[in-house]
Formats: C-alpha cells, structure tokens, sequence
C-alpha cells in the first residue's frame, strides 16, 4: 500500500466544491497533531469525533445563529434536548417560568427538576408583576419563557422580563420556536438564551427532529459540555434536512404569516368562534418586526372540546396531528393532545380555553385554508 487513507481521502475530497454542505455521515474522523491539540485543550474547535462536533451540524447551527443574530449556536438531537442541556448548564439555582409553556417543558419543570432538587416557581407570562414578585422572592438562576407560548399564543415582554432578569443577576431564556426569527429575535431584546424547536418552523417541512441553542460563544460553549456527557447530539442527516429548509425559511414564513392574519381576521369577526389568539397590541408592536406576526393563529369554538374536536375533524385541507411549523396546515386540540395532563383548574390558569382549536398555517393557498375552516365550523353547528 503507498498512499495512507487520510492521504485518499484528501484526493477525492479537494477535487470537489459541493455547493450544499454535503453530509459527512461520519462518526469519526482522521486524527492529526490538530485533532490531538484540540482533544487536549478541551476537544471543542476541531472535528475528530460526531458527538462533540460535525461538519454538517455545524453549518445547520451557522444558518440559524445568522437567523436569530447570534454569536454562537448549537444543534441538539431535539427541541427538549436543546430546553434541558441548557437548563441543566445554567443550573443549580432556582428556575422562574411561564406558566404557559409546550407541554413536555411543561413536565420537565413541574416533574423533572424538582426531582433533581431544584426549586421551579411558575408564573403567568403575561402579567409582569408577577414576574417581578417571583424573581424578587428568592434568589433565581433562570428565568425561562416562551416568547409567544404553546398554545395560548401569549406574547412576552422579553424587553420587560430581561430587566427583571438581569437586576436579580439571573439569566433570561427564551423558547422562540412558535413566534421565529422571521418575527422577533430575542436575543435584541435581552435575552441571553435562545432554545427552537427546529423540528418546526425553522426546518420546514415536517421531516426530521431538532433543536439549536443561541446565545454568545462562552455560553454556548458551557451548553456544548453539557450536550456532550448527556449525549444530545444531532444526527448529520438530520442536520442537512435542518439546512435545507432553512434555505426557504423566509418564503415559507412570508406565505405562511400573510396566511395567518387573514384566518385570524376572518375568524374573528365569524359567530361560531369566541376568542381569536393571534399577536397584536402594544408588546407586540415593539417587539416584532413591522406586520410580522407569525404563522400560529388559536381559536376557541363555541360549543367547547366537543364542538372543537368535532371542527377539527371536518378539516380536508389542514391535517389532524401534532407538531406545527411545517409546509402543510397542521391543526390539534391541546385539551387531548400537547396538554392532556393539565386537569382543569390547571388548563384554565394557563389560559386554555375550553374549546381551543390551535393551527399552524401552511404554505396552501390562503382563501383555499380559510374556506376550509368555514366549511367545518359551519358543518357543525
Ligand atoms: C415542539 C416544541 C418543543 C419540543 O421540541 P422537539 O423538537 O419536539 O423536542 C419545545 N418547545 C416548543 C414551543 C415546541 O413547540
């Protein structure tokens, strides 16, 4: 044999100029006097092993940092992934949350922490002296919210919040997976931690499971340790899959937001529905960009879950499932699905109306989808 492997790999490799990332399906690679540096000082810079870093992971993570105006980021296996390797970081200490908040994080913070022995207050996200007086009434470590919440759509007041935050010398983390960059970067208005769901909005089409981290290069840096001895990493394909349709992430939301506020308005004003959750006001006036209010719109059915189940099923072009954030309509009820393990003191003070149909819009024709939820609210009274 004269040519070493490393040496083949270096022919065939130079020889191409991929304009996508290609996937370096991976699980190891090539040791040199770098590789050995690096794996001495702390292993983080270079790439020798995947679950520390890949070549295809990284430039996922590149794209979403640009997005959000991030100095760093870090792609996790799973939106809860990136929630709990960055909690466990910031932690010990005591956690505020929003009360409102995705149903597994939900969990997490109400099972999983205080089992761990970490206290968790919960607070309503919208009521800023609440924040205040939880922040205030212990010595805290995280504050963590959701800048627009699964699945009332409450808006934060991530300006707001971050004062209260940073004055208890604690750390502010956001979950912006429902509102996106395409609407509101928290990190401008902040916030020192953000955590997606890339498995939604951010990846687009409904086909692989993700989560990233953001925030500035020592902090991401703490949560990569972390990601490392839990084991959270992304898979390279999956990352590819993120990177790709990242590469639509504006069209999409453009259609999908326009789509949005037209089935927000045109609910609003229909006899069959009671309450319409969609952004609006002051908060979000200031904090999200001119006319961009995001693709999520929920709606409560006159008739309660009954009525709401009974709509939701009559729906021919938004599907039945659970996730959002993708090219198709999706639609679900939080009372069976997403927040079933709330009883209903519970659900009443996370603001989950009796009745609550949620829908992320998108990218099929607007009248198309507006019609649709017509027929089936008309169908069903
Ligand atoms: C889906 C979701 C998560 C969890 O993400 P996974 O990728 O499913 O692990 C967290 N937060 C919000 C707001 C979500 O919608």
């Amino acid at each position: 044999m004269t040519d070493s492997r490393p040496a083949k790999a270096a022919g065939y490799l130079a020889r191409t100029r991929p304009v996508v990332p290609p996937i370096y399906q991976s699980a190891t690679f090539y040791l040199d006097d770098l590789a050995y540096k690096d794996i001495q000082e702390g292993g983080l810079r270079e790439h020798w092993y995947s679950r520390f870093a890949n070549p295809t992971v990284d430039a996922a993570a590149a794209e979403i940092a640009a997005l959000e105006g991030a100095e760093a980021g870090l792609m996790t296996s799973s939106g809860m992934a990136a929630i709990a390797t960055t909690l466990l970081t910031l932690l010990p200490g005591r956690v505020v949350a929003a009360r409102q908040v995705y149903g597994d994080t939900r969990d997490l913070l109400v099972r999983d922490l205080p089992a761990l022995g970490f206290d968790v207050t919960m607070v309503d996200a919208t009521d800023l002296d609440a924040w205040a007086e939880a922040i205030a009434g212990a010595p805290t470590a995280i504050v963590y919210a959701e800048t627009l919440s699964n699945p009332q759509l409450d808006l934060t007041d991530l300006a707001a919040l971050a004062q209260l935050t940073h004055a208890a010398g604690a750390k502010l983390v956001v979950d912006n997976t429902f509102a996106t960059p395409y609407t509101v970067n928290p990190l401008r208005h902040g916030a020192d931690v953000v955590v997606h769901s890339a498995t939604k909005f951010l990846s687009g089409h409904s086909d692989v499971i993700a989560g990233v981290v953001l925030g500035d290069a020592d902090t991401v840096t703490e949560v990569q340790k972390r990601m490392i001895t839990f084991g959270g990493c992304l898979d390279p394909h999956a990352a590819f899959l993120v990177w790709r349709g990242i590469q639509t992430f504006d069209l999409r939301l453009e259609r999908s937001c326009a789509t949005a506020s037209q089935l927000a308005a045109r609910l609003a004003a229909h006899p069959e529905v009671v309450a319409v959750r969609y952004p609006g006001g002051e908060i979000a006036d200031r904090i999200m960009r001119p006319g961009r209010r995001g693709a999520m719109v929920a709606f409560t059915a006159r008739g309660g879950d009954s009525r709401a189940l009974a709509v939701m099923r009559r729906l021919t072009v938004a599907s039945e499932a659970t996730s959002l954030g993708g090219v198709e309509t999706l639609v679900s009820t939080p009372f069976n699905s997403s927040h079933f393990s709330l009883g209903p003191a519970e659900r009443a003070a996370a603001r989950i109306d009796d009745g609550m149909i949620r829908l992320s819009c998108g990218i099929e024709d607007a009248e198309a989808l507006i019609a649709d939820v017509e027929q089936a609210l008309a169908d069903t009274v």
